[in-house]
């Protein structure tokens, strides 16, 4: 099909809209950190200068789920805190992600006890798992990186909402 043709039929200029919107999106991700415990510090260390989150356009944290579209939990979560974070997740914008960062936040971690939340998959849908006690800021990264590609190769959708979680789970970086 000639490029006139895909341009009359819209479907060249659909293809550039959706590749640029996805750009846009994929490049302006803005994290809702939920730091709890020692996983919070890597979190910072992340977004810092040495491993400059910033490079992926995902360094600008928001302290309002209203402006934030990617919740990151790092840390122990207690049963009494779950409420306040399905509260904070539900406040997000569509389309929104969620990480787990380090065993904590994904199992429990050491915590194997009656008020410590045993993985926060069982109430919030977990898009990628980042392993690690804590996980290095280069593993978080790439985890933020996982969900990036996936905007990239999304298109234009506006029900992301009623979709699955990803189920990524990030390859632990110990160098
Ligand atoms: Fe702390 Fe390890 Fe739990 Fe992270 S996974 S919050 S570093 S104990």
């Amino acid at each position: 099909m000639g490029l006139e043709n895909l341009i009359r039929d819209g479907g060249f200029m659909t293809t550039q809209l959706q590749r640029v919107v996805n750009w846009s999106r994929r490049s302006s991700v803005w994290p809702m950190p939920f730091a709890t415990a020692c996983c919070g510090i890597e979190l910072m260390a992340t977004a810092s200068s040495r491993y400059d989150l910033a490079r992926f356009g995902a360094e600008v944290m928001r302290f309002s789920p209203r402006q934030a579209d990617l919740l990151i939990v790092a840390g122990r979560v207690s049963i009494k805190m779950m409420p306040v974070l399905q509260r904070i997740y539900e406040q997000m914008t569509e389309p929104k992600w969620v990480v787990s960062m380090g065993a904590c936040a994904s199992t429990g971690g050491l915590f194997d006890a009656y008020a410590t939340v045993q993985g926060v998959d069982q109430f919030l849908p977990v898009d990628v798992y980042v392993p690690g006690c804590p996980p290095r800021p280069e593993t978080l990264i790439e985890g933020i990186m996982a969900i990036q590609r996936v905007i990239d190769a999304d298109g234009i959708r506006m029900d992301q909402g009623k979709r699955e979680p990803l189920n990524i789970v990030v390859e632990p970086n110990y160098d």
